[in-house]
């Protein structure tokens, strides 16, 4: 997607699937199928077209608001630009709209435009501290800045989105999969989740 379609995307993510959030998208495309209808058009019409999505009347006013300083700054609604700045420049011009976090922001650069941004989700957050990667305290905007130094550029998309399936899959916040996990080996986490493991399993059979 443009950059543009990714900002609008996430902002309609918030608290609700990604299956709702992507329908709700196409809908909202549908009814304000260009970008300056979409920035001219009203609150209650935006929140009307995104009633599906849930929390329609903040976030319509998060468009609204996105668009307009978008169009304040830029004279048009185009993100593009932000393909030819130094990579902090452009998220720092991100991180300006209203509502725009780092990982936001490191969406838009990396899904959008290609650009080594690493958006640093629950998921990527927690698989990276069991694996030591990062310190236990380290939060996510901190977490961005050490795994960008380190992943090599042309890997962060893989990086992001292996993370994010061994997170879903493997690594579960509750009860990882330790004992069928790749990293079974090598993780500093996992004698303490094996262990675990096996007093649950001890626990069974002796009950
Ligand atoms: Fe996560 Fe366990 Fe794998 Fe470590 S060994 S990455 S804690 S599932």
């Amino acid at each position: 997607r443009d950059p543009v379609s990714e900002l609008l995307l996430t902002i309609l993510s918030q608290n609700t699937s990604d299956v709702n959030s992507g329908r709700t998208f196409e809908t909202l495309q549908r009814r304000f199928p260009s970008r300056e209808q979409l920035a001219q058009a009203g609150v209650t019409d935006i929140a009307d077209a995104i009633k599906s999505g849930g929390l329609s009347q903040i976030k319509a006013v998060r468009i609204k608001e996105t668009l307009q300083r978008i169009s304040a700054e830029r004279g048009n609604l185009d993100l593009n630009f932000l393909a030819d700045l130094p990579l902090d420049e452009a998220k720092e011009w991100l991180l300006r709209l209203p509502g725009v976090g780092p990982k936001t922001a490191a969406c838009v650069l990396l899904f959008s435009l290609g650009r080594p941004a690493l958006p640093v989700d629950t998921h990527v957050q927690r698989v990276a501290r069991r694996l030591g990667l990062i310190g236990e305290r380290v939060s996510a905007e901190q977490a961005q800045h050490l795994l960008e130094a380190v992943v090599p550029r042309k890997q962060v998309y893989e990086f992001h989105i292996n993370m994010i399936v061994h997170g879903r899959r493997t690594c579960h916040a509750r009860n990882p999969s330790c004992p069928m996990c790749v990293f079974r080996d090598i993780c500093p986490s996992a004698p303490a989740f094996l262990a675990a493991y096996a007093a649950r399993r001890q626990g069974g059979q002796n009950t």
